[in-house]
């Protein structure tokens, strides 16, 4: 069967606004929750003699997780018909942030949630803003708890042109504003006649109209090499390929040597070599010429190579104690390679608890920032839009980790210090 699309998605709001009881909703209409789970719940309340609430559902489901007893909840997933969902939780800010920036987690579009009562709240605008600062170009509105405004069009409209506005001034147009209420289960997957003035998609279909990135088999090959064996007379290069499909006869280019040569065979063990292997498969190949490779090159087609790059500009996330600077040396990891570099500038930096934004001299602990790095050796990097494995960056300095971020821009030349 082929594999079904996967699609990551965050959602976002001022607290209270409703992202659990929507989370909630989507679960349940999705047909995602276990048997009778929903009824337990209910029953319960009940019995308690307090009202129901959406959010018991997720409070249920992290108990299980926490305990151990679902399998793999570590995301909350849902499908509809066209594709699978993964919720990436934003608990606490900082580690939502860190994964986002670092590419741990990256979500590939967002649901920013309006409380229709009270609209665009500091939080909504903080929300906004960070969608923004990590690069998420995807982003649909949903104007919860209608019920709250009578289900009122100028009510929703107001609100819709206020949030437009907003993200309008980070050049984020949402791809809808959706009036619903999550709670009664009003335009989440059902329309119901309650909103008879509008005319556009449920949040299902809302979600259903992003887009996708590409498979990871269907992205560039990207095959890091972690270890070069001799056995027999032939030597083998093993590695996991990261993305991308590789097939006996293709030409490869190991970067950051450059160097080309053809997959002479692929090994497999145990059982029969195949002829070709995909993303998540750990393989050892073997080449038709002796080439220069070692641990750390990362093999790709030859027209869809990575960039030997000297210099980076990366979008950064700061851990350390001591600020970030100018000046200091650092060592850059990226898949299993690793170059001594030095910071050339600091181009931005943010507090992302309050957003502001600091003077652009040093980049501080649990801020994110923009640098530029100048490096000794070369690195095999992509821009991480264009590849999430080589577009990943580790940073060092005196030997500790301290920040992870993604790569905005990979050049050949190492720049000119100023
Ligand atoms: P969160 O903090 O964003 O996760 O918000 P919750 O999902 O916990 O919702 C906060 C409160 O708003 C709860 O009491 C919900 O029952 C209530 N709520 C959520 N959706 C709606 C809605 O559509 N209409 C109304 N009237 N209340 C809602």
């Amino acid at each position: 069967a082929p594999e079904r699309e996967l699609l990551r998605i965050v959602i976002v709001g001022h607290v209270d606004h409703g992202k659990s009881t929507l989370v909630g909703r989507l679960l349940h209409e999705t047909g995602s929750l276990p048997d009778g789970k929903l009824e337990m719940l209910k029953e319960v309340s009940a019995r308690r003699g307090m009202p129901f609430e959406w959010s018991f559902l997720l409070d249920a489901l992290q108990t299980e997780r926490d305990q151990g007893i679902t399998v793999d909840t570590s995301q909350i997933r849902f499908k509809t018909a066209k594709r699978d969902y993964v919720l990436i939780d934003a608990p606490g800010h900082v580690e939502f942030l860190r994964n986002m920036v670092t590419g741990a987690a990256q979500a590939d579009a967002a649901v920013l949630l309006v409380d229709a009562g009270e609209g665009v709240r500091e939080q909504t605008r903080r929300h906004a803003f960070l969608l923004h600062l990590l690069g998420l170009r995807q982003v649909t509105v949903v104007v919860n708890k209608m019920d709250r405004v009578a289900f009122g069009q100028e009510a929703f409209a107001a609100i819709e042109e206020d949030v437009s506005a907003y993200l309008g001034g980070f050049g984020l147009r949402p791809t809808f504003v959706i009036p619903v209420s999550a709670r009664d289960g009003d335009f989440i997957s059902e329309r119901t006649a309650r909103l008879p003035w509008y005319s556009g998609p449920t949040v299902i279909e809302a979600l259903d109209a992003f887009t996708a990135p590409p498979s990871l088999s269907d992205q560039p090959l990207r095959f890091p090499i972690q270890a070069v064996y001799k056995f027999d007379e032939r030597r083998i290069l093993a590695g996991r390929i990261e993305s991308g499909r590789l097939s006996v006869g293709d030409e490869l280019a190991f970067e950051p040597s450059g160097a080309t040569a053809r997959v002479k065979s692929i090994e497999a063990w145990p059982g029969p070599a195949p002829a070709s292997v995909e993303a998540g498969q750990s393989v050892g190949i073997t080449l038709d010429k002796d080439i220069f490779v070692t641990r750390g090159d990362i093999a790709a087609h030859g027209d869809q190579r990575p960039r030997a790059a000297k210099s980076l500009k990366v979008r950064l996330f700061w851990l350390d104690d001591a600020p970030l600077k100018a000046g200091d040396p650092v060592i850059v990891r990226l898949s299993t390679a690793a170059a001594p570099g030095v910071v050339s500038a600091v181009t931005s930096a943010v507090d992302p608890a309050n957003l502001v934004t600091e003077g652009q001299a040093s980049l501080g602990r649990n801020h994110v920032g923009e640098v530029e790095i100048t490096l000794r050796q070369a690195l095999p990097a992509d821009p991480y839009h264009l590849n999430a494995f080589t577009g990943r960056v580790v940073v060092e300095r005196e030997r500790r980790i301290c920040g992870g971020g993604i790569i905005l821009h990979a050049a050949r030349e190492a720049r000119l210090e100023a």
